[in-house]
């Protein structure tokens, strides 16, 4: 896999014996990753028939979602005036249903010129073991993916190491859900990664101690200005302009943080660069815990409760898949033939300074992604869907969201348990029929694929 190069100096090779790996399981799609993509791919293969198995490095789902803990589901809507529409259903309804009924989901919430749904990170891992369990979706936990296995330029299984050491898993078709384009990477597909050009990276925490009543009143114009005064104070936070959620009472969650060195982002993809910004993310939970006691009302007994597990990385391998998603796609209401899902969330840029730069569509208005994105570009048995797909860094910087990600995996799932059944290489499955089946399980996929296709 091309590695971003370390720091260190290069102190030689070693060479590796030869050596045979057991294959422990052979199924109809092997879903890489359970964060909001491989949750949604696994679920809905299982449900169109195919033997699935889903593997995932921690030992929870929900990814980003859970791991790095978010404040909300982000794009599910789009908004005109006082109209909130929904624009991604599917899985992500009925996980939001879910949530709800298990009180770890309020919403939606209007902010800025969009809306997004609150939601509480554990109440979300227990709704996503209940659905796998109810599923009957086979899980391995603590499983890293390390390599592929290749017939040609078809990916035929994964190469994992979990404690007891290596297997494989064969399948007919994989699903990459690693956000970061791991399998992808490994298959020898072509992807963009710039560390230049990353979004900047940010650890994310949660206050316990708020006067949550007072906190809520606060708009996030509002929070900016209070945090530039505590700069003005002498504080140096890195950011000023973020969000803040309330999941409880007496509890906000904290998208503030930015990781960043000299104004560059850290090298995602180095070990080295990356232990530099898992600390230097906590570091500055110190400095933002004084300003928000200082200069926010409702945060005056404020104290960190909870530090997401990793830092959160908005960006690193994009894909090159058969259709590249560009900004123009995104900003001008794009439609495809093979469209999948559909997103109304803004350009949203996270790099250096203090400010956030927002692009929003126009009102009422949303755009399509076409089945293509999912597909690396030379090569076959392998389906990338969530935040690695396929789009240039201005458009990843919308269609990156979670409800987005989510309708991607749900397709992806369909696709690869269709491709399964008929015995076709993806690129030959009916994409209107995948399409069809997406609608009945209540996926939003725009105004014209659902005119044509009901
Ligand atoms: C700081 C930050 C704030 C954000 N804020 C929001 C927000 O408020 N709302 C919103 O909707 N979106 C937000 N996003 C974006 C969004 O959360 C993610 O882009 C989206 O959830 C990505 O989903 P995914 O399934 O593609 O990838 P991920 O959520 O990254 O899931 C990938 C999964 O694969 C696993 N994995 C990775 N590599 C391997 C491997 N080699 N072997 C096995 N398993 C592996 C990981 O452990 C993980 O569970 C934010 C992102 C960040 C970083």
């Amino acid at each position: 896999m091309p590695s971003a190069g370390s720091s260190q100096p290069d102190i030689g090779f070693v060479t590796e014996p030869a050596r045979q790996t057991p294959v422990r399981e052979d199924v109809d799609v092997l879903v890489v990753g359970g964060g909001a993509a491989g949750l949604a791919a696994a679920v809905s293969a299982v449900r169109n028939g195919a033997r699935v198995l889903l593997v995932e490095r921690y030992g929870f789902l929900g990814g980003t979602l859970t791991n790095v803990t978010l404040g909300s589901i982000c794009g599910m809507y789009t908004i005109d005036g006082d109209e909130i529409m929904q624009v991604a259903g599917g899985f992500v309804a009925e996980l939001v249903e879910r949530l709800k009924k298990a009180g770890g989901a309020n919403g939606p919430l209007r902010w800025l010129e969009t809306a997004s749904m609150p939601y509480d990170a554990p109440t979300l891992r227990l709704v996503a073991d209940e659905i796998i369990d109810e599923c009957g979706i086979r899980v391995s936990f603590h499983a890293a993916a390390v390599g592929v296995m290749k017939d040609g330029s078809r990916v035929s299984g994964v190469i994992f190491e979990d404690r007891a050491g290596r297997w494989a898993a064969r399948a007919r078709t994989v699903i990459d859900c690693t956000g970061n384009g791991d399998i992808a990477a490994h298959a020898g597909a072509a992807f963009e990664y710039d560390p230049a050009l990353l979004q900047a990276p940010t650890t994310m925490f949660r206050f316990a101690g708020v006067d949550t009543e007072r906190a809520s009143g606060i708009t996030r114009a509002e929070l900016h200005d209070r945090l530039e005064r505590a700069v003005e104070a002498g504080l140096q936070l890195p950011r000023t302009a973020g969000g803040m959620f309330s999941p409880r009472p007496g509890v906000m969650h904290l998208n503030i943080t930015r990781v960043s060195r000299d104004g560059a982002p850290p090298d995602l993809l180095d070990s080295d660069d990356l232990a530099w910004a898992e600390m230097e993310g906590r570091r500055q939970l110190a400095l933002y815990e004084q300003a928000f006691r200082r200069f926010v009302p409702g945060f005056e007994d404020c104290y960190i409760a909870d530090i997401g597990a990793e830092i959160g990385i908005r960006e690193s391998r994009r894909v090159r898949g058969d259709y590249w998603l560009e900004l123009n796609d995104v900003l001008n209401e794009a439609r495809f033939d093979d469209a999948i899902a559909c997103s109304a969330w803004p350009v949203e840029e996270h790099s250096a300074g203090r400010a956030t730069r927002w692009v929003f569509l126009k009102p009422g208005t949303y755009y399509q992604l076409p089945f293509r994105i999912m597909l690396p570009r030379g090569i076959e048995g392998l389906l990338v869907a969530g935040r690695c797909a396929s789009a240039s860094h201005d458009a990843h910087a919308s269609m990156r969201v979670a409800a987005t990600c989510m309708a991607m995996g749900e397709a992806a799932g369909v696709a690869a348990a269709f491709a399964s059944r008929e015995r076709l290489a993806l690129r030959d499955i009916d994409v209107a029929a995948v399409q069809a089946r997406l609608l009945e399980q209540g996926a939003f996929l725009g105004n014209h694929i659902s005119e044509r296709t009901l």
